[in-house]
């Protein structure tokens, strides 16, 4: 059974297709599934949860200002550096000769709807289509990868490039790590409530107007290829994100950085939008 996990005020809850929102602790009866991290942790209990949902009364409406980042502590958080041909090409630099793997440090995450403090006047966006790990493990051949996902949501990976590009090479964690540069949300959602998660429309606009416009199929190394790469370095855990990188017509290609006032919307299809304001 489909889900959809979302973090309201610290506590995880389940939301209906119609958008009510029901606690899941009150719903499975277990108060360990107050935490969103617990939740994902557990994917069996979650599924069953979301499959009583019929039965039980909802707690109102969800309302995106209340939400705080889905996944809030992920024990690792990677991202994936120009794994899109039309970005690679934007930003002058050659598809990598393996996956550009960098980290986002899990302190940057923050809701779906929370300002962005510019610090800096070269602070850019990218929309990113963001998996979330269920069940880990090593070495997970790229054909079991999905049976690894919890589900799907959207990120913004915030850079703030004079600071990505101070030293050389370029530490990129740093970059895109400045506190709060990591909106995601609104929620998780569970794969088979995605469509074709391969081939998603995702896109990204500033005050209205559309700047980054593609689709997933777009992905030089696609999802199952990236859990396959990591799960062969390293063990994935619950809850663990992957950032899966963006497609062309960030701010950097053309000097159009992100101002004070500014108005961020990210979307990906069947996952819903991020609104964040620049402050
Ligand atoms: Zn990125």
């Amino acid at each position: 059974m489909g889900f959809r996990l979302g973090n309201r005020e610290g506590r995880a809850v389940l939301v209906d297709e119609l958008g009510d929102r029901y606690d899941l602790a009150s719903l499975s009866r277990d108060d360990r599934l107050a935490d969103p991290m617990a939740a994902l942790a557990a994917l069996d209990t979650l599924r069953a949860a979301a499959e009583g949902l019929a039965e039980a009364t909802p707690e109102g409406a969800v309302d995106g200002s209340t939400l705080g980042p889905p996944v809030p502590r992920p024990r690792q958080c990677f991202a994936v550096g120009l794994n899109y041909r039309s970005h690679a090409e934007e930003s002058g630099l050659d598809v990598p000769p393996a996956p550009l793997i960098f980290t986002k440090f899990p302190g940057c995450l923050v809701g779906p709807t929370a300002d962005i403090e510019l610090r800096a006047a070269t602070v850019d966006y990218e929309v990113e289509l963001v998996v979330v790990i269920g069940p880990g493990g090593r070495d997970i051949a790229a054909e079991d990868a999905w049976d690894h996902v919890a589900g799907l949501t959207i990120g913004q990976d915030i850079s703030d490039r004079a600071l990505q590009f101070a030293s050389s090479p370029p530490h990129f964690d740093l970059g895109k790590s400045r506190d709060g540069y990591g909106p995601i949300g609104p929620l998780v959602v569970s794969t088979d409530l995605v469509g074709e998660p391969a081939d998603l429309a995702l896109s990204c606009s500033v005050n209205g107007e559309v700047r980054q416009d593609d689709r997933t199929s777009g992905l030089i190394v696609d999802v199952p290829a990236l859990i396959e790469y990591l799960s062969g370095i390293l063990t994935l855990l619950p809850g663990d994100l992957i950032f899966t990188g963006t497609p062309s017509g960030v701010g950097m290609a053309d000097g159009r950085f992100l101002a004070a006032g500014d108005v961020l919307e990210s979307t990906i299809e069947g996952l819903g939008t991020l609104r964040n304001r620049c402050v």
